[in-house]
């Protein structure tokens, strides 16, 4: 926490470092009173120097003495402007110590008298008094004696210089003892205060560490109380839910109902308390509830995810009566306690729905049997008559067209072309009703294509020839045969062909074979006309049952409508594709691929009708024919 990070972490122990750190700021914190006192004693000495003490250098001495006086003063003045920074105590003290040293030296040396000696005795003491680190006292005890020795050298051995040289040198021991003593008791107490310093840290982080805990429990108290008031809200939330809901409701425990929702004593027809402290079980019926058992009391869908999620039972109300019903369960929280939710759907209205379904559709399958039954039987007992119709319509139109008169002449020609056309219709419903019953049997045989075009040409060569039209094949040679249907390709090509000639005034019809050059394989039947042409928004179209071209010739050249729709249905039954593209007022080509998989498609040359395959059970025509 942020508190923690701003507080010093408690240290483990304390350190030499430390604690000479320590040391060498209480010499630097000592430096200033001792500047003041030596700038004392060199002001002193000054007119002592002039007036009192009467040596024969007084005037240089009382000039040393006002030198070493400004000295201290500037230094005392230099410590107040810039304080001597941390670890810089020794340093400082020894060059001050070197400085009074030299005002010694100078002394000694212009006073020529040994017992002025006493004056660098005293400095070694003060160093021993004041030092707390064994190298600086060692520099500066070492340059005292130096420099005695240096003055003292040229009097030696006189009595009186080696009584003031023993002095120094006991001094001097003095003083390291002094050093001593004052040191370790220092570093002791320095030890002391660091613990006590490392203790109060530990203290205050432990206090630190008290207050955090303290708060936390607060705050975690507070995320409880918030979270028991949402449980209250969320429960309120749902009992509020539940009621409005068109579901009977239940909260139960331990297999007995603990409250339910309005819609739950309506569905069991009883009251809300009449039914809290009865087991959950009992809404079962009781042949069901040994199936219901696991589901409401083991593991329902809030426990195992991979159970079932709901359960339809046979439900009991509180009258005895039954009820279909759909359950689920979610585990929940009632008043705050565990509990589990269960959800009663009246499913009488779906089941209902359901059995008048089934009904329905066993309704539409016996009716489609029947339909394709009927249609079967009956195409046979309405083509004979209508053959004899139109047979005897032939018989007469050639025998008495002589003699009739030429209104009932007409009446003749009438009878047999809608005899005709109801012959046509009746073949192609009855090959619709065959495809979409899936009873259109289909082989596949080897067909040579030369020969198929060629009995298609001379099929229709005299209505080509009738309308002035030529029509014409493009073979190519060593064309190997396909593998189709014979009679159902015929049929096809007979109905494209057929309708080439219907829809072209001028020009010509030519049945085309596409082949993949060397290997003689046919990919391709096209039959191409130089007609009127169909728009491409009715492409599609005409593929489907009775759609015939308004505006178009169609109407006027008959026609049923239904030749596109068997003829594409019957080539899905061979495997092949049957599209077309066209261009208005150029004609139009029909194209049967029989290698849908791999054949070339478009030539480019104009609208092409969408090839999507159609699902092989035909194209529910025969539905529009006879309803029912
Ligand atoms: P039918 O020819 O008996 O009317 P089809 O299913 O064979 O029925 O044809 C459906 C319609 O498609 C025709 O009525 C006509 O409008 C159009 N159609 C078919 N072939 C051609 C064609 N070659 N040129 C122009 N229109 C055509």
């Amino acid at each position: 926490m942020a508190a923690s990070a701003e507080r010093p972490e408690p240290r483990p122990g304390y350190g030499a470092g430390e604690v000479s750190v320590s040391l060498d700021r209480n010499v630097a914190e000592a430096l200033p009173p001792v500047l003041a006192a030596l700038t004392l004693v060199y002001a002193t000495l000054v007119p002592a120097h002039l007036f009192v003490l009467e040596y024969a250098a007084a005037s240089q001495l009382a000039l040393g003495c006002a030198i070493g006086a400004g000295l201290m003063g500037a230094g005392l003045v230099a410590l107040r402007v810039a304080p001597i920074p941390a670890g810089r105590g020794h340093p400082a003290a020894t060059a001050l110590a070197l400085l009074v040293l030299a005002l010694s030296v100078l002394h000694l040396y212009l006073g020529g008298v040994p017992r002025e000696t006493t004056t660098i005795v005293l400095l070694v003491l003060g160093v021993g008094l004041f030092f707390l680190d064994w190298g600086w006292f060692s520099i500066v005890v070492g340059a005292s004696l130096a420099s005695w020795l240096a003055v003292a050298a040229p009097n030696l051995p006189d009595p009186d210089w080696l009584h003031f040289g023993i002095t120094l040198a006991i001094a001097t021991v003095l003083s390291g003892t002094v050093l001593k003593v004052r040191r370790a008791n220092l570093t002791r107490m320095e030890q002391l205060r660091t613990q006590h310093r490392v203790r109060q840290i530990e203290l205050e982080s432990a206090l630190d560490q008290t207050e955090r805990a303290r708060s936390e429990g607060e705050d975690a108290r507070k995320a409880m109380e918030t979270a028991i008031v949402q449980v209250k809200e969320s429960e309120e939330r749902f009992r509020r839910l539940a009621e409005a809901t068109f579901e009977g409701v239940l909260f139960y425990r331990r297999g007995l109902i603990l409250d339910a929702n309005p819609r739950a004593a309506q569905l069991l027809r009883v009251s809300v308390s009449q039914m809290v402290g009865d087991p959950v079980l009992n809404l079962v019926a009781p042949e069901h509830r040994n199936r219901a058992e696991g589901f409401l009391l083991g593991s329902g869908r809030g426990r195992d995810p991979s159970g079932p999620d709901t359960l339809e039972v046979e439900g009991r109300r509180y009258d005895g009566t039954f009820l279909p019903a759909e359950l689920s369960v979610v585990d929940s929280l009632y008043q705050g306690d565990p509990a589990r939710v269960l959800v009663i759907r009246d499913v009488t209205n779906q089941k209902r729905a359901e059995r008048m379904l089934r009904r329905a559709l066993e309704e539409a399958e016996a009716n489609s049997r029947a339909k394709s039954s009927f249609l079967a039987n009956m195409s046979h007992e309405l083509r004979t008559p209508l053959n004899s119709v139109i047979g005897f319509a032939n018989i007469l139109l050639k025998r008495q067209s002589e003699s009739l008169p030429a209104r009932e002449l007409d009446y003749l020609r009438r009878i047999q072309t809608n005899g005709e056309h109801l012959l046509a219709l009746i073949e192609d419903i009855l090959d619709l009703s065959k495809i979409d019953a899936q009873r259109m049997e289909v082989v596949r045989e080897p067909v040579p294509l030369d020969e198929l075009t060629e009995e298609v040409v001379r099929m229709l060569d005299l209505q080509a020839r009738r309308r002035s039209l030529e029509l014409a094949t493009e073979v190519p040679a060593n064309l190997r045969p396909a593998i189709a249907d014979h009679r159902r390709l015929r049929q096809v090509l007979l109905n494209l062909v057929g309708n080439a000639l219907k829809f072209t005034q001028e020009g010509g019809v030519t049945i085309r074979v596409v082949s993949d050059g060397d290997a003689g394989r046919p990919l391709r039947i096209e039959v191409e006309d130089t007609g009127i042409g169909i728009p491409e928004a009715e492409l599609e179209e005409v593929f489907s049952p009775f759609h015939q071209i308004d505006g178009s010739q169609a109407r006027s050249f008959g026609g049923t409508g239904l030749g596109l729709a068997i003829s594409r249905s019957l080539c899905e039954l061979m495997g092949f594709e049957l599209g077309a593209r066209s261009r208005v007022g150029q004609g139009s080509t029909f194209f049967v691929d029989l290698d849908p998989t791999g054949s070339p498609g478009s030539d480019g040359r104009g609208g092409q009708s969408d090839r999507r395959p159609r699902p092989e059970s035909g194209n529910g025509a025969i539905d529009a024919v006879l309803p029912g």
